[in-house]
């Protein structure tokens, strides 16, 4: 590898951190630590209705607890920082602009009554609606809220809301790569024109994250596989910015423990998640405290959290934190789910 490694977890505060989370962030930083690189934490808090007061701190703490440290992040070394993007939201705006005017990006002006009858029109013709500006051609039904330049310049002039949509390219075939996963190939007609830029004055998650990953020198991102498909879109937006992308790996799914279907964050709850000796207080006042107050080892939830999806390729059980750092390699990440299996939490009150 020729540049620094930089890998950033990038947590919404949107609740405590559960399961999947804690092994995303310790993924992160065993990468980062196995190749004398750089693991920034960034808050992305640009959705101001899911954002809940105190779970930012809780994130931290649940990481120092587990002895997961960043070398950048909020109020820590802010090399590149603010990282949190409520703080940076000026930012994202010029870049949203900047892709209106390559012709890259559109205003959308439609509300939420117009994209419903617009979608229940498509399928009354039996046709799946994918809101994107080119199917106007090749005998495809109308998408009669995508406007005329003219339209556009009016509405504008009178001052309406409007989002800013990324537009997907006509007719090409995307070649992805995923450190795990593999390659990937998407035809870039089946893609939505995803929304960027809200009307009240935010990004969406798909440019601030890109933004932010471009402007702090990510090179891996390492994230959980329910943001696989919207490496598409990502990849796009890198395209038509003209950077270069990271590469990306994405971790298998946490399973329940029969091994059919996402483990919930219902089901983690009822076997113990988070583990946290911490206090978390929920929007509506309700306290948790973790399954166990003090019982558990943070070596041990560590190991645990290591195993689900990577295995060392060696016998051995319980390593230390500068063990599963040696060892670790993304390469031994399985594409499959991984299941969770509550025999082996007998292990988090193992003392080292
Ligand atoms: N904010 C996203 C999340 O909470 C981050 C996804 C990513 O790592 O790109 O999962």
């Amino acid at each position: 590898m020729s540049k620094k490694v930089r890998v950033r977890f990038a947590p919404s505060p949107t609740g405590p951190l559960h399961i999947g989370g804690v092994r995303t962030a310790l993924f992160n930083y065993l990468f980062a630590k196995k190749h004398g690189g750089d693991f920034v934490l960034r808050i992305e808090d640009t959705d101001q209705n899911r954002y809940v007061e105190g779970a930012e701190d809780y994130i931290v703490k649940s990481l120092v607890w587990c002895g997961i440290s960043f070398d950048e992040g909020p109020n820590k070394n802010e090399k590149f920082g603010p990282y949190r993007q409520s703080e940076r939201k000026n930012l994202y705006k010029q870049y949203a602009d900047e892709l209106i005017a390559n012709g890259k990006a559109y205003y959308a002006f439609d509300t939420a009554e117009q994209l419903d009858a617009e979608r229940k029109g498509h399928e009354a013709d039996g046709k799946t609606f994918i809101y994107n500006w080119h199917n106007r051609e090749k005998g495809r039904l109308v998408n009669s809220l995508v406007l005329t330049e003219a339209e556009t310049q009016a509405k504008i002039e009178a001052g309406d809301d409007y989002v800013i949509r990324f537009k997907s390219p006509q007719d090409e075939t995307l070649h992805l790569t995923d450190i795990i996963r593999g390659n990937i190939k998407i035809d870039t007609n089946v893609l939505d024109d995803k929304i960027l830029f809200k009307s009240d004055g935010m990004p969406t998650y798909h440019l601030a994250n890109i933004v932010d990953d471009h402007l702090m020198e990510i090179t891996h991102v390492i994230r959980g596989e329910e943001w696989l498909p919207s490496l598409a879109l990502h990849q796009l937006l890198y395209n038509a910015f003209g950077w270069e992308a990271p590469e990306f790996a994405h971790l298998p799914l946490i399973l329940k423990p029969t091994g059919k279907g996402k483990l919930s964050k219902r089901d983690g709850d009822k076997m113990g998640f988070p583990v946290f000796p911490l206090e978390y207080t929920a929007p509506d006042g309700t306290i948790s405290r973790g399954y166990k107050e003090d019982g558990y080892f943070p070596e041990a939830v560590v190991n645990f959290l290591a195993f689900l999806g990577w295995n060392p390729g060696t016998e051995q059980e319980l390593f230390s934190l500068e063990q599963l750092v040696a060892d670790f390699d993304l390469a031994r990440v399985n594409k499959a789910g991984a299941r969770f299996d509550p025999d082996k939490t007998k292990w988090f009150n193992h003392q080292y």
